[in-house]
Order: C-alpha cells, then structure tokens, then sequence
C-alpha cells in the first residue's frame, strides 16, 4: 500500500503547486473513516481508495481527483457525511464525491444487455465532469485487479462481466485503451479461463520458437521502409489475450490460422508519407485481401485516423499494420488528453500535460463551444438524454426538456393517463417539473383521474403527447356528438309532421350512415345540410317547411390533424390561415373550432379558451391569403401585378387601394391560394417585378 507521504510526492512530482495539505487531510480522514473495516484479501479496506489514488496518479490528474479517490467509498461504506466532506474539503471535492457515490449506489442493476447499453448512457450522463467517471474507472480497475480474493465465484463472475459490459466499452470511448486493456485481459481471465490459459501459453510458445519475433519483424520493416526513403518509427506489440479471443470467436478460426496475433504501428512524419510507407509494404510483401482501410481518407466517427492493413510476412506470419503520423497517434493512444495537450500546442505524453484534465474540466464548465469536445469523446449523443429512476430503482431515459408527465407516460400508458401528481426525490412538484439527470420520480396516481388538456402545454415526448391527445380526440368526438344532438332537434323541430320510430333508422339508410352517432358528427360539422337530413326522415319535408339545400362547390379539401374527424372547424378571417401555416385551434362551446396562424394577434384575445394543437391534414388545399404589394406610381404597375397574379393562377377575390402619394401606390389584395408553398411563389414572383416594390403578407390580426 501506498503510504502518505509517497502517495502525496507523486502528485507533487508532477504538479508542484497541488494542495499538499487537502491530499494528507484527505488521507487521515479515509483512514479514520475506514478504520478496521477489511477487504476480501484481508487488507485494511483503507488500502483500496489509496490504490485507486495511486492509479490515478499515473494519469497525472490534479489534486482535487486524487483526494477524492481517496474519499470516493467513505460516504457508501462508512459514517461520514456529505456535510463533513464539503465542510472539510471544499465544495469542488465534496461534488465529486457525491458523484461517484451515486454511480455506485445504481452500479448492481445490470442483469441483462439492455441495462448495460442503459447503465453506460446513464454513467456517461453523469460524469459530466470527466473527473468522476475517471474515479469511477480507477476504482473499477483497482476491484479488477484484487478480483482474485473474492471467494464467491459466481460474485467475480458477475463483476468481471459488468466489466466486459460497462466499464471497459467506457474506457475505451473517453480514450483510456491502457485501461480499457487490463480490464478485457482480468476480465476475460475471469469469464473464459481455460480460453485465457490456451492463448497465453500459446503466445508464450510463439516467442520461445523464433526468439525476439517482435524486434526482428520491426528491423525488417524499418530495413525497407528506410531504402524506400521513408523515416519511420516503428513499434510492435502482440495483441492482449482478449483481442485474440474475440478475433478467433469472431471468425470461428483457431489460433494458428489466426493471422494478425502481432500488430505494428509505423508512425511516419506526414500524411504522404503514410501512403507512401503503405506502398512499400505492400511491394515488399503480399497484402491480405480484404484487410486494408483507409481511416485518413475516411475517419471513424470517433475521429480516429490511420491506415490499416495486414500483410503476410512469411508463410505462417500474418501481421497488421498500422500507419499514421504522430498527431494521429497521439489522439488515438492518450484520447482526450491528446486532443486537448494538441489543441494547447505540445503533444501528449510529455511533463506539464497534467493540466489537461483541470482544462477540460474548465472547458466543460465554461466553454461557449464544447462541441467539438463532446464530439470528440463521443459525449454528445447522450447529452441530450436524461436518466431518472422510479421508486423501485428501475432507468427510465428520457430527452432533455421532459417532465414528470412524461415521466409517467415514460413508466406505462396507464400510469400517465391516471397521474394525479408527483414526487422527485421525495417531494411533491407540480407535474410540469423538468426531470433532471439521477432524479427519483414518483408518481401518484387515482383511478379518478383522466388525461387533462392542458397537460399538453407541458408534455415534452411523442409518448405522452400522442397518449393525451388520443383521449382528448376520444371526449372531442363525445362534445361534437352532442352538439350534433342540438342542431338535430332543430332540424327534426322543422319538419311539419310528427316522426314515427322508424323515421332515423330509416334516414339513416337513405345517408348510408352506419350509426347515429355518425348522422349527429355529420350534422355537427355541417356535412350534410339540414334539407338533406329533412327528407331523408320524411321524404319531402324539405320543400314543405320551405328549407334551401345549401349551395354547392364550397371547398372542401381542407382538414386538421388534431381534430376527431367530423369535428367542425373554420379558418379564422383575422389572419386568414392557409395550408402549411403554422396553426391553432382555439375552442368554444358550441362553435366550430376557429384556425388561427400560430402568430395571429387575436390569439392573445383568446387565453381563457382552450387551445388545441392543430397541423394541417395532408393534401389540404385551399385558402384566401392577404397581400399588401406596393407598387411604382407608372403606367401598367397594375397590370404587371394582376399579371404575376394571373400566371399563378391566384384569383383575385378583393383589391383595393390603400394609400397613395406621388411614388408609390399601396394595394391591399385578397387571393387565393393553394397552399403556403404557392403563396410564397407568388410574393417571390411580385417581389422580382420591377415595378413592384414592396410584396407582403399582410400581418396576422
Ligand atoms: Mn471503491
């Protein structure tokens, strides 16, 4: 185990300005808290946060990271508290702390892949501060290494599994390959031990047999690539057991037909260079067909670059190659600390990058443009999630901007439809509350209760959305059968004559209607005019009681996604909606709903009615559209509008003249349209006419 002062002059050895004092006040209070506490193998626990701290130090990470992997299980595993740890480290450390206790407390819940895929989101969603989720990985690395002296085989199987699953996949995608592989390799020990003890001894025997096999490949092909001109610097490594394992299971080969079990890397100056270098090889020795890639023209999406391919050295040696420039090795090998020691200008690996991480951390934080950032580690897909937890510990993911409705409707249909309030983290918030990362959500329920209208002014996910307005559409039907009912009695009241019971069946024949309830939506929206219904429950009734059919030819193409089919609606003449309009439905009792374009000013009229969320239905066509096109005072402006007009086939329905003064004519116009599209073509068109200097739509209200 580390002792104290070591611990403390190895983060002074690479940051003399670290705190020395936080680091060995960090240290008594983990010992204390820790006290007689032991660990499987028998150590003092307190060895385990001291380990996890020394790993840590081979990162080079700042002194408010060390200290707290030295405090990372007191709040978990002993009495301490958050308030000690704030109150005697700082906020910063007290943080960190916390954060890392919460990725433990959710660590256990990994039975099958999809909370793995689930468990990996919600710890990258949590360590927005890097430095956690580096604790975290250190920790777990540490648990790797001591895995050995838990005594329960089925317990070291189910962590080195959650390794496999978890914590190597999210090494690897912050960049920490060193990590990444010693996690496969103990884990893999654990998981497939005879598999592991085949691949080794037979790694062992491929060096025994041809001496320094490595050494001897990399001369030649720093031998060949040097009379070609190309300076290279070479490194060869056999692949970890675990990479071996997987290609082999991957193929279903054995090991000696197994190509590639030695990797180079040729790092060359620039990129010319490594086509040229590819070249080379590929002349001296045969490729392997299939094999080459070419990440310099075509990255992977982490951003990774380089050349691959595998050529076969002798008859039984097949080797990759990998080749890239230093820049690009760099970013592939250190991740995240190259790409930011390059953006600083020094390349990583050299004395002084220790600052990266604190750099990173402060760009997280403050940055305007942390984009590329959490581009580059692969970040920002999950940014815009948010991962909260139901009472009973089950991950529910959700976008950014969800709610405890959404939440609910998150949980079950049910549970949202029924949703009376809810509690995060233990208290009542109104159900509009935004959901944040690690929440816990309850939700209180009443089989009384229905969807409400207005939980749609707050719902965020399609789910809960659709869910509402499924049941709001279901009560809309309801009211529009009962207005149909209103204007029904009305009808029937006119009709000269007493019906007899078999008078709406009958009409309903005679409509082709197949319910009642679908006559009352159609005379509610008006689809069939009132004559119509008159003669169809006595034939004749009509003419009688001297009621007109209604006139032909009015358009009909027009209907709103949003509405129950059958609900009456009208287009508001304020701001004259027309298809593609971004729209409103604003609803009263017993009217048509009435269509407002979503930036209509008689809307804020309308804020004690009930809104409805409206989209037009598709191929909606139709519509008046008021223009205000100002003109040049000279002979024919006019006629070059009405032309414009014309050869859009917009019919004029109302033009007048506005305003005039010696330059310029204003005329207000009125035409029809299609649709936005069209109407838009025609301001283009206006706007391009010489004489016309001014094309508008007239404002909304
Ligand atoms: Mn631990």
């Amino acid at each position: 185990m580390l002792r104290q002062y070591e611990l403390v002059d190895r983060v002074l050895s690479y940051d003399p300005d670290a705190d020395e004092a936080l680091l060995n006040r960090a240290y008594v209070f983990s010992m204390q808290a820790h006290g007689s506490q032991k660990r499987a193998s028998g150590d003092p626990y307190f060895s385990h946060p001291i380990e996890v701290a020394g790993i840590l130090t081979d990162l080079r990470l700042d002194d408010e990271t060390i200290a707290t992997a030295i405090l990372h299980d007191t709040i978990e595993d002993t009495v301490a508290t958050p308030e000690q740890i704030e109150k005697s480290f700082g906020p910063s450390v007290a943080r960190l702390v916390d954060g890392v206790t919460k990725l433990s407390k959710i660590e256990a819940q990994t039975e099958n892949e999809r909370a793995a895929e689930n468990l990996r989101k919600f710890l990258l969603a949590m360590s927005s501060d890097i430095r956690v989720l580096l604790v975290k990985l250190a920790d777990r690395l540490h648990n790797m290494r001591t895995l050995h002296h838990i005594p329960s085989e089925a317990k070291r199987r189910r962590i080195a599994r959650e390794t496999m699953d978890i914590y190597a996949p999210l090494a690897e995608r912050i960049g920490m390959y060193e990590f990444m592989r010693e996690m496969q390799t103990l884990a893999f020990q654990q998981l497939e031990p005879d598999a592991y003890d085949s691949i080794t001894k037979r790694l062992k025997q491929l060096n025994d047999g041809g001496g320094d096999l490595i050494s001897r490949i990399s001369s030649g092909l720093r031998l060949q690539l040097g009379r070609a001109g190309v300076k290279a610097d070479i490194q060869g490594r056999e692949k970890h057991p675990y990479s071996i394992w997987k290609k082999m299971a991957e193929r279903h080969i054995s090991f000696e037909q197994l190509s590639d079990v030695m990797a180079f890397r040729v790092v060359v100056d620039d990129i010319d260079e490594c086509y040229k270098a590819l070249g080379v090889l590929h002349r001296r020795w045969p490729m392997v067909p299939g094999r080459f890639k070419d990440y310099i023209s075509t990255p992977k999406r982490n951003g990774y670059r380089s050349l691959h391919t595998s050529i076969i050295h002798s008859e039984k040696m097949r080797i990759e190659v990998q080749i890239r420039t230093e820049e690009m090795h760099a970013e592939a090998e250190y991740g995240l600390a190259a790409h930011w020691a390059y953006k600083q200008g020094k390349p990583a690996g050299e004395a002084g990058n220790h600052s990266w991480i604190r750099d990173l951390v402060d760009i997280l934080e403050h940055a305007d443009n942390p984009e590329e950032l959490l581009e580059h580690t692969r970040m920002a897909m999950y940014q815009d999630r948010i991962f909260a937890f139901s009472p009973t510990g089950e991950l529910i993911q959700l976008p950014k901007g969800s709610t405890a409705i959404d939440f609910a409707y998150a949980v079950h249909t049910d549970v949202g439809d029924t949703t009376v309030g809810a509690k995060i983290n233990g208290r009542v918030v109104p159900l509009r509350t935004l959901i944040e990362n690690g929440d816990q959500v309850q939700i209180l329920r009443s089989k009384a209760q229905e969807p409400q209208v207005e939980w749609l002014t707050f719902a965020f996910t399609g789910k809960a959305r659709a869910a509402i307005r499924r049941f709001v559409r279901h009560k809309e039907r309801e009211e529009t059968i009962a207005l149909g009912r209103k204007f029904y009695d009305e009808i029937v009241r006119r009709i000269p004559a007493a019906l007899g019971p078999e008078a709406l069946p009958e009409a309903l024949k005679r409509l082709k209607l197949p319910d009642e309830e679908a006559l009352m939506e159609a005379v509610a929206r008006k689809l069939i005019d009132d004559a119509t219904v008159m003669d169809a429950l006595m034939p004749g009734s009509a003419e009688k009681a001297g009621v007109k059919r209604r006139e032909s030819g009015q358009r009909e193409a027009i209907s709103m996604k949003g509405l129950t089919p059958g609900v009456a609606f009208q287009l508001a003449d304020c701001c004259n909606p027309v298809p593609g309009d971004r729209i409103i439905g604003v609803r009263r009792p017993d009217k048509p709903v009435e269509v407002h374009t979503i930036d209509c000013s008689k809307l804020a009229e309308q804020q004690d009615s009930e809104w409805v969320d409206l989209a037009w239905g598709d191929g909606s066509d139709g519509g008046t559209a008021r223009l205000v096109v100002i003109v040049k005072n000279e002979p024919g402006a006019l006629g070059i509008m009405s032309g414009i007009l014309g050869a859009h086939h917009a019919n004029i329905v109302n033009l007048s003249l506005s305003h005039r003064d010696a330059a310029f004519h204003t005329y207000d116009v009125t035409i029809e349209v299609h649709d936005v599209q069209h109407l838009m073509k025609i301001i283009a068109a206006l706007r391009a006419a010489d004489a016309v200097s001014q094309a508008e739509r007239s404002p909304a209200g």
